[in-house]
């Protein structure tokens, strides 16, 4: 896409936020994970689940917000289940709290384990106004044979039913996943099933990609691994139909008016050498959108970072938006 160019100036050196707080930021609220699922390390090495305080979070989350923070992304390796040992506030309380912080404009979270998911946390879509419309949801296989040896505690049936839950609150939320291809004792049949679930969910993005062992993971002493030539096929297929599905989903943007918030300006030498004031940010969903502006005006614009702007949409890229100022 166009973001392939060294930027010259910055606004994070030159605009008039401080370089190390950026408009959009992430805030961890968890450490550790206690699902271990077999092909990953992170329960091992992070150790068992710990929650922090709400209190201390919301504090954190308050003094970077007078820095110039104004969309917060909550980080966890499962944060559906916050709070839940430590008999807290749950994740949707939590997001019910970080919403009531004025300079706070947008709050996004990941990532999210299925299981977990709960009725409540679905309903913030609902009643949190500033909750972004983007559901990070991590799929790994649609073979529920394949979910079972990694260890995943729940069925493709079950994660449907969430998918389905979350877009009759939320019809116009945008979903991406991660998968896994060529599992130890990935079938054919097994990689169709996921192949089948990818389609017929049609997610905004996806993150695929080939298994390869952990060492001092369970699944690294499975038999029956897939040999590298196959794993290979599997993603590309599986890649090759998500592109078609992002580029038709991109498409769909085109000629309608988006609100950005945005996280960059920066004067750039284009690929054709011609120098321009370059502005991106993320819309209200996940999608990343570009726009130009001549060099000259680029004192004009950098005091744009931070702020959200309407933009209307002028090109789909592969994998991002191209648009122009309302
Ligand atoms: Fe935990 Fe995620 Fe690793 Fe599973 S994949 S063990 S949920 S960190």
């Amino acid at each position: 896409d166009i973001d392939e160019v060294e930027p010259i100036i910055e606004t994070g050196s030159n605009g008039s936020l401080p370089d190390k707080y950026s408009t959009s930021d992430f805030v961890s609220i968890m450490r550790g994970c206690d699902n271990f699922c077999t092909y990953c390390i992170v329960p091992f090495v992070r150790g068992r689940e710990k929650s922090r305080d709400p209190q201390e979070i919301i504090t954190e989350i308050k003094r970077r917000a007078s820095k110039g923070m104004k969309e917060v992304t909550l980080l966890g390796q499962n944060v559906n289940s916050y709070g839940k040992k430590e008999n807290m506030p749950d994740f949707s309380e939590l997001l019910y709290m970080v919403s009531d912080i004025k300079d706070i404009e947008r709050i996004r979270f990941a990532t999210s384990h299925p299981k977990d998911l709960s009725d409540d946390l679905i309903k913030c879509f609902r009643n949190i106004t500033k909750l972004c419309r983007h559901f990070h949801i991590p799929v790994q296989s649609g073979s529920n044979a394949v979910l079972k040896k990694m260890n995943r505690k729940y069925t493709k049936e079950h994660y449907l039913k969430r998918i389905d839950a979350l877009r009759s609150e939320c019809p116009e939320i945008e979903l991406s996943t991660d998968i896994i291809v060529g599992f130890p004792g990935e079938t054919d049949e097994d990689f169709q099933a996921t192949f089948d679930l990818i389609r017929s969910v049609e997610y905004d993005s996806i993150f695929a990609f080939s298994y390869s062992d952990r060492p001092g993971t369970k699944a690294s002493s499975y038999k029956n691994k897939i040999e590298d030539k196959i794993k290979k096929e599997r993603l590309n297929l599986l890649l090759d139909m998500q592109n078609k599905i992002t580029r038709e989903k991109n498409k769909a943007f085109e000629n309608k008016i988006v609100e950005i918030l945005v996280e960059r300006v920066d004067l750039k030498n284009r690929k054709d050498g011609v120098l321009k004031t370059c502005l991106s940010g993320r819309s209200f969903g996940n999608r990343i959108v570009h726009i130009e502006e001549s060099a000259e005006d680029f004192e004009k614009f950098k005091d744009f970072k931070g702020k959200i702007i309407k933009t209307r949409i002028t090109d789909a890229l592969g994998h991002s938006l191209k648009g122009e100022i309302k």
